[in-house]
């Protein structure tokens, strides 16, 4: 799974980050991060979660075949 930080712009070859900011039911921002932005949103009092890959094996095996 290939992200790129919707913060700095680097390509994240790691673990992937979400960040995301509510104000009264209303969602202000949602952006998926590396991880050195992932710990200045920590900072900053963001609400924070790691991405987990979604691979199934079934994927894995129909990604192998087409390429
Ligand atoms: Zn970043």
């Amino acid at each position: 799974m290939n992200y790129q930080c919707q913060h700095c712009g680097q390509f994240i070859m790691g673990k992937a980050y979400r960040v995301t900011s509510e104000e009264a039911g209303v969602r202000l921002l949602d952006m998926t991060v590396c991880y050195y932005c992932f710990v200045d949103a920590q900072r900053l009092g963001l609400h924070t979660e790691e991405i987990l890959a979604r691979e199934s094996p079934a994927t894995a095996r129909y990604q192998q075949s087409f390429t």
